[in-house]
């Protein structure tokens, strides 16, 4: 892993991160004879997989979905392993891929970016990082991930704790054993979802501490059947076609009937299939009407309170377990063994409706009720989600302009790729665009393959610069903001709506309209000799 650190004064491009994105991008650009050098806060290659390494943690979307398309050979050469695989698995993908395109040359890892200016004399970026490294670009992009800037909880005495503390985002490399210790941990998203029943089964005694119940459905993960590897590999294109046109980058039958038209046998035999296919997707499709209709959306959430009832054997714990907003408003979780962890003797669940979160102390968490005493507390506290890891550079574009303040009331871009006063600055995967409502990957290589052809057209053209037009934008935003008022989504809490951050605005930050037609959109624009942009020399 270690490697020389060289970076370079001036390059095409300045990448910031080097997950999934950035690592694609990077390729991208070498394809196009353009220079790039990729800056990253972590030790490696990976994103989300390199930080996210509490116990339990997988990918919820298949293996032989989540995997890039951009390359036969890499998508016919590897090999995964199970269903939904582990973070080790999807770790070892990611520096599978940059050994196997020799991406680490380019990239400076242990180095955060700190700031960006936009240099209107010169028409580029002046990038700099934590480590007085200053480097101008042409082009500015941040693959900077959705959910990368982690989050703690609003409590006081967080350092008071005398025990072990542990963000789910942040865990160390060399694992934590948590044999024979009383573990109390905050937070049941999907990170808790997935560590608490791992961690239950090594700590002497584990204390879940709720605000918000998930609704989590079995994962059914298994190894891979060789047959079905090979299925798929003799039919990766067609697969991958689909995925681009599919509604969350995961191809599934587009959903006819109404959950209301059907008998309630009927409905509770298809809920049953899609919570036996142990798939996210499978649910959320099952009828075409979940995700905008109350009515029928409570049908889906009737039902998985039964099913929450029949695993739960103590029925005040099974109610706790049962969330009330619509099923599907808030990321849902995919679980092994979740709900049936809270049968086993050695777990409490602490609803912190009834008793809320008073402080942190020197022993542990105190709650309107009660201290509780832990040897270790852990944090799945979730994150500032897509616009966390973006503010939290000090981007300045035209006339200084500050990209925080500039988002002061929401984020606004213009396809999610671009936003107005900021020339040469492109999101992957930004807020306005399916992002976190879809299979990343697709997303990220939609949204690099076209961010790349953007900067081959402007160098075609003889042009140096491309920045979104205020009205396009604001027109994208209004069409955000309606798809997502026909949807239920505003209806909850959530992160996509940055109501678990503090004084976060409220607003429905992904672009709900589905996979397939955003990239319809997007070619639309790009063909239009990319309308809605002005390119300029
Ligand atoms: P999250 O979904 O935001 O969950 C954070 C949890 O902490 C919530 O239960 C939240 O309660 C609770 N919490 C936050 N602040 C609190 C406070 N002050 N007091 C009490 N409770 C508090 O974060 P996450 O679980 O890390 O997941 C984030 C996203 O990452 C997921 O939705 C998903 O998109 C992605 N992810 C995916 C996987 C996967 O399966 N592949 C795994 C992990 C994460 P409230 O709900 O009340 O705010």
């Amino acid at each position: 892993m270690s490697h020389p650190r060289t970076v370079p004064p001036s390059v095409d491009v300045v990448i910031v991160g080097a997950g999934f994105s950035g690592m694609y991008l990077l390729h991208k650009l070498r394809e196009l004879d353009l220079t790039a050098v990729v800056f990253e806060a972590g030790a490696d290659v990976g994103g989300t997989w390199y930080w996210n390494r509490y116990p339990g943690a997988r990918v919820d979307v298949e293996s032989l979905a989540y995997s890039y398309s951009f390359s036969d050979e890499l998508e016919q050469e590897y090999e995964w392993q199970e269903r939904y695989p582990t973070q080790p698995e999807i770790l070892k993908y990611a520096r599978h891929v940059a050994d196997r395109f020799d991406l680490r040359k380019d990239i400076v890892f242990r180095t955060r970016v700190s700031a960006a200016t936009w240099d209107e004399g010169a028409k580029s970026w002046l990038v700099r990082t934590e480590h007085e490294d200053a480097v101008t670009a042409r082009f500015l992009v941040m693959a900077t991930g959705c959910l990368s800037a982690s989050k703690m909880p609003e409590i006081p005495g967080l350092d008071t704790f005398k025990g072990a503390t542990y963000h789910t985002a942040h865990w160390p490399h060399e694992g934590v054993d948590f044999s024979g210790l009383r573990v109390g941990i905050i937070g049941t998203g999907s990170s808790g979802v997935q560590s608490i029943p791992v961690i239950a089964e090594q700590a002497a005694d584990l204390t879940v501490f709720q605000r918000t119940p998930a609704y989590s459905l079995p994962a059914r993960n298994r190894r891979l059947r060789p047959d079905e590897i090979k299925t798929m590999k003799l039919n990766y294109r067609k697969f991958r076609q689909a995925q681009r046109e599919s509604g969350f980058g995961v191809p599934t039958p587009v959903p006819t009937k109404s959950a209301l038209e059907v008998s309630e046998a009927e409905r509770d035999a298809a809920f049953e299939v899609a919570w036996e296919s142990g798939s996210l997707v499978n649910l959320l499709t099952a009828y075409k009407d979940l995700a905008v209709d109350q009515a029928a959306n409570d049908t889906a959430k009737r039902w998985i309170h039964r099913k929450i009832h029949d695993i739960v054997s103590d029925p005040q714990v099974a109610d706790d377990l049962s969330p009330e907003y619509p099923v599907g408003t808030k990321r849902p979780c995919l679980d092994t063994n979740y709900y049936e962890t809270y049968n086993r003797p050695n777990v409490h669940l602490v609803n912190l409706r009834r008793t809320p979160l008073v402080e942190v102390t020197e022993k542990g968490i105190r709650t309107s009720e009660r201290e509780y005493e832990f040897d270790a507390i852990v944090y799945a506290t979730g994150f500032d989600a897509m616009t966390g890891a973006l503010t939290n550079v000090d981007i300045r574009g035209r006339d200084g302009l500050s990209l925080k303040e500039t988002w002061s009331a929401g984020p606004r871009t213009y396809l999610g790729i671009g936003t107005a006063g900021f020339p040469n600055f492109f999101m992957i995967t930004g807020p306005g665009s399916p992002s976190v409502l879809s299979n990343m990957v697709v997303s990220i290589e939609q949204h690099v393959d076209w961010v790349t052809d953007a900067i081959a057209h402007l160098r075609e053209q003889g042009l140096r610069v491309i920045e979104p037009v205020r009205e396009a934008q604001d027109a994208w935003v209004d069409h955000v903001n309606e798809i997502a008022s026909y949807t239920l989504y505003p209806k909850a809490n959530s992160w996509y709506m940055g109501a678990n951050v503090p004084g976060k605005p409220r607003v429905f930050m992904p672009y709900a309209g589905g996979v397939g037609e955003y990239r319809k959109k997007c070619d639309e624009v790009a063909a239009k000799g990319y309308e809605g942009f002005e390119l300029t020399v």
